[in-house]
């Protein structure tokens, strides 16, 4: 069987592995401790549900223009005038299913075989895969200084002819932390004067702590007519909750916007219109949920940062945003996917490897579940690791004995 050179070029997923490992052991009915998820337990919107239900229900559910319909557009109009003060017109946004696939199709807009994308690494897992799936060559960039936050000399040290594009995604998912307004507003000053492109991946942008804010790249972008080459991308599934509805959506010049609205027609024809109901009907609606969810983040995040500076070597750095906790146990295992695995095989404790985000020797830890689970957590990945623990660990009536340190 012949399978082609980019199809050959995609790593299977070991987050998704896990994953499904850890559904099966929990569906066997094992105490698996969820530490691995990047979506929020708690509920969609009511407004959501309800305009989902209320379209469903009239049981007239067809095909919508590919890059959404016209209350969709409006609906993200207003997000983006109110979270980010750019008036947009409909051409210049795009609804998609999901993030993703507004991440992909801005790629498959502006890339060709062998360009270069640069995005500051530790990174989320699917930005090297949908460069490649463009034909395109993934950049990370690690910061030089060791911190998780680049530096411009970083990025421009990775800059030649054939980079096209830089991604950003603030706060950062797997690290939590949030770019400073200065360097956005170089990295924005950059492409303009470079002609690049810039993806700002803001699907945390409103979930930041202790009074900080994503930064706002429209306030720095000096080129606002249809020469703009700054795409932002946001989305309805870690805000609302609502990651099961697959909507996503992106704001961009009108030309590219249109290309990736070519693009998405013949790959989904738009997302599904009662989906896109639901997501109107969260931007529209209440939005006390986003304040609690943030809110309940940030507690999380503390109780976890708490646990983790009970535990001698390993070292997490505090985040800014997001549901994680990006955490270095390098001084147990150097080799994260073998930890991960350990962790899950011995305390029943799900984690996301480094290495899928381009780091190895830390472990991703999500807040999303809850206190109780974090705390759980950590006492078994503490209990497993640690050799000062005592031997045994009960989890529910199972006792445990450790025989491998
Ligand atoms: N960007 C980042 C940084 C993410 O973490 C995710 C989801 N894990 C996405 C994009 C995609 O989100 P969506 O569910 O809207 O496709």
């Amino acid at each position: 069987m012949s399978i082609s050179l980019i199809g050959k070029s995609i790593g299977e997923s070991a987050t998704l592995l896990l994953n499904e490992k850890a559904a099966i052991l929990r569906a066997k009915g094992e105490p698996i401790i969820h530490l691995g998820g990047g979506e929020p337990q708690s509920k969609s919107p009511i407004d959501a549900i309800t305009s989902f239900t209320g379209l469903l229900t009239s049981g007239e559910i067809r095909y919508t223009p590919v890059d959404g319909t016209i209350d969709m557009k409006k609906a993200i109009i207003r997000y983006m005038d109110e979270y980010y003060g750019r008036k947009f017109m409909p051409e210049n946004v795009i609804a998609s299913s999901g993030a993703k696939q507004s991440i992909m199709v801005a790629l498959q807009a502006i890339l060709d075989p062998q360009d270069e994308v640069i995005f500051p690494s530790p990174y989320w897992v699917s930005y090297p895969e949908m460069a490649k799936l463009c034909g395109a060559i993934p950049i990370p960039v690690i910061p030089e200084d060791g911190t998780f936050h680049p530096r411009m000399q970083d990025i421009l040290q990775n800059v030649t002819t054939y980079t096209k594009a830089i991604i950003l995604n603030s706060p950062n998912n797997p690290t939590g932390v949030l770019y400073s307004a200065d360097f956005v507003k170089d990295v924005v000053a950059f492409c303009e004067k470079e002609g690049l492109y810039l993806i700002m991946d803001d699907i945390y942008h409103r979930l930041v702590f202790e009074g900080q804010k994503a930064a706002n790249p429209y306030e720095y972008a000096t080129v606002h007519d249809d020469n703009s080459k700054l795409i932002v991308v946001n989305g309805v599934s870690k805000q609302y909750a609502m990651t099961g509805f697959r909507i996503g959506w992106a704001a961009g010049s009108k030309k590219v916007i249109k290309v990736m609205s070519n693009i998405q027609g013949h790959q989904t024809a738009g997302p599904a219109v009662i989906l896109q109901k639901a997501a109107i009907g969260a931007i529209n609606g209440v939005q006390s949920g986003v304040e609690s969810l943030r809110m309940t983040l940030e507690n999380n995040r503390n109780v976890m940062l708490d646990r983790l500076a009970g535990f001698e070597g390993v070292k997490a750095t505090k985040p800014d945003g997001t549901f994680y906790v990006f955490v270095d146990f390098s001084v147990y295992d150097k080799n994260s996917k073998r930890l991960s695995e350990f962790l899950l095989e011995k305390v029943r404790v799900l984690t996301m490897p480094g290495i899928e985000f381009g780091l190895d020797g830390y472990l991703r830890l999500s807040t999303c579940g809850s206190i109780k689970d974090i705390i759980k957590g950590i006492e078994r990945i503490k209990w497993a690791l640690d050799p000062n623990s005592p031997n045994e660990l009960y989890i529910g009536e199972r006792k445990l004995v450790r025989d491998w340190l």
